[in-house]
């Protein structure tokens, strides 16, 4: 089976492969032997993807720095490596201890289950390797992502055919751009506001060309912030540093109870800020905040921006896919007020990772971030990369379409509104068990809870604030031990996060954290999730017994 393995072959009949230009030929012309160890992968990938991932990946409690110690060779491989030699490796040391996010018990992050066509799609993707930089080296792949963004800014702005017939395909406009993911779309998105907001101006020949210390000196202002709620994604602090307004200049506005911007609040910082001749360059709303999923209120957020006259934008990395729900949609209604919009196709879109989208309402937004050169994205040509942060790209695009329209509207909308009917399910489920407790309902399909034994729930309740904070650090102690166990144990995986809720007001507190985005995971795993976590309590040494010991303080006196 080996001799026949073709990454390097070796005309000597002991098994030592050496590099050799015929045998470096062969890597590049010749297919994998159908015997061979990646060829029998393949056939077992191509016939039961979710049997070869069940397989090979091995539930068991791993620990890091045991992986660690397979990875912590720092010598260049000299020789070459038969390719059998090295996938077998790969399935030992890699696959086996990989995460199994595909996992119908994997609630725990965004990171779910792909559609089987994925695969074999990617392999074409693959091979083609298109560089989606320039038409040069993807003619036929920029077309097609021109028309998947058109679709995409279709879904949010919904304009007329005549609006996509005049700007789909025109290369001075940009109805979007793909990028690795919603961080790279976050940072675009405010770029282009900078840039607009920033933009030459008499003498002044603009931020892009010299620099924010110029930029607010022609324009008179002591700085430019950016406001969002409390709960918005780190990555806007990285592009708030990045861009050079500074992540202090990223303010943060308290929510509701529901985990939703306070506009009001918002409005009087903006105010506050004005009196100090600090500019707000942009307001965003979230729709689909990474820890509990609620949606800001996007039209009072969009009139707010058309009082300050500020870039208005919309990280709907996560819930952006809810507008493919005829259900659902409203709970994102004023989105299409937005200038600019994030979303990610490798969240509720089951598209692999690497893929997201930031999309600009006017097709003209973008021109201040536009940049040529002159061996590629010359001026006039329709290369995307003169309006992308990124230089060279994959062909995500191939995957995002193929998902639109094997799926369809009508089949993201079935597992949209899968996933938030089974939120709500899950959200039934615990409140009705005497020792968990629900901290944030669902609004789209995550929520938060925890482990309270019944006891400790009755007496939380009647405590003071003193003791409410004492009972809630042991608990968030419970939390973290049966996540970790739960996680070691490798049945199934929730996340955890630290958040405030409405509960306890003065304290943030540590919860069990869930997305349910797979379409495969059943009620029946859902119910075995709680009672492992209830089992996994009891094994707690410390943080169980001192809640105990808290109780029986209280009982005697
Ligand atoms: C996931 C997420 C991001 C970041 O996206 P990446 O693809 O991880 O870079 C930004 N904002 C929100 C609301 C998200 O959920």
């Amino acid at each position: 089976m080996f001799f026949i393995d073709n990454y390097l072959v070796n005309n000597s009949t002991t098994k030592v492969a050496t590099a050799d230009m015929e045998s470096l030929y062969r890597i590049f012309t010749v297919a994998e032997a159908p015997d061979s160890t990646l060829g029998q992968i393949e056939k077992e990938i191509s016939e039961n993807l979710a049997g070869f991932l069940n397989e090979h990946i091995v539930a068991r409690a791993v620990s890091l720095g045991e992986i660690e110690r397979d990875f912590s060779c720092p010598d260049m491989p000299e020789q070459p490596t038969f390719v059998s030699d090295h996938t077998q490796f790969l399935l030992d040391k890699l696959v086996a201890n990989s995460v199994h996010t595909a996992a119908p018990s994997f609630i725990g992050h965004m990171t779910s289950a792909l559609p089987y066509f994925m695969l074999p799609l990617s392999k074409i993707m693959i091979a083609l390797n298109q560089n989606l930089v320039k038409i040069e080296t993807s003619k036929a792949f920029t077309p097609l992502e021109r028309q998947v963004l058109g679709m995409m800014h279709n879904l949010v702005y919904g304009q007329n055919s005549d609006f996509y017939q005049t700007y789909m395909h025109s290369e001075s406009d940009s109805l979007g751009a793909f990028c690795s993911g919603g961080t790279l779309a976050n940072i675009t998105a405010l770029w282009v506001a900078r840039n607009n907001l920033l933009k030459a101006d008499g003498e002044f020949n603009g931020v892009n060309r010299e620099g924010m210390y110029r930029a607010l000196s022609h324009y008179g202002y002591q700085g430019v912030a950016v406001l969002v709620s409390n709960r918005g994604h780190y990555s806007l602090g990285k592009a708030a540093d990045v861009l050079g307004i500074g992540r202090d200049d990223l303010i943060a506005i308290d929510v509701d109870a529901q985990h939703r911007v306070l506009v009001e609040q918002m409005r009087e910082k903006a105010a506050e800020l004005a009196s100090k001749q600090i500019k707000v360059m942009a307001i965003v709303g979230v729709a689909g905040t990474t820890e509990t999923g609620n949606i800001d209120p996007l039209d009072e957020l969009a009139d707010l921006a058309q009082a300050l006259n500020c870039h208005f934008h919309v990280d709907a990395a996560w819930g952006g896919a809810t507008l493919f729900s005829n259900q659902h949609k409203h709970l994102l209604k004023g989105i299409e007020r937005a200038d600019s919009v994030t979303i990610d196709a490798h969240k509720q879109m089951y598209v692999p990772m690497g893929s997201g989208i930031v999309l600009f309402k006017q097709p003209g937004l973008a021109a201040e971030i536009e940049h040529h050169a002159e061996y590629v994205l010359r001026k006039g040509s329709k290369d995307l990369g003169s309006h992308t942060l990124e230089g060279s790209r994959p062909g995500m695009a191939m995957l995002v379409y193929s998902a639109l329209k094997v799926l369809g509207r009508q089949g993201y909308e079935l597992l949209i509104n899968r996933s938030i009917k089974q939120a709500e399910y899950f959200a039934g489920l615990i409140n009705q068990q005497a020792d968990f407790e629900l901290i944030s309902e669902p609004e789209l399909c995550i929520l938060t809870y925890r482990y309270v034994p019944r006891a400790i729930k009755h007496l939380l309740l009647h405590a003071d604030e003193s003791a409410q904070t004492l009972i809630n650090e042991k608990l968030d102690d419970l939390t973290r031990f049966i996540q970790k166990c739960q996680r070691e144990a490798g049945k199934s995986f929730v996340s955890r996060t630290r958040l405030s809720s409405q509960l306890y007001p003065n304290q943030t507190i540590t919860v069990f954290r869930v997305v349910l985005a797979n379409p495969l995971t059943t009620e029946q795993i859902l119910q075995d999730v709680l009672t492992e976590q209830a089992q996994l309590a009891q094994l707690s040494q410390f943080a169980l017994p001192e809640l105990n010991q808290i109780l029986q303080r209280q009982a005697e006196g």
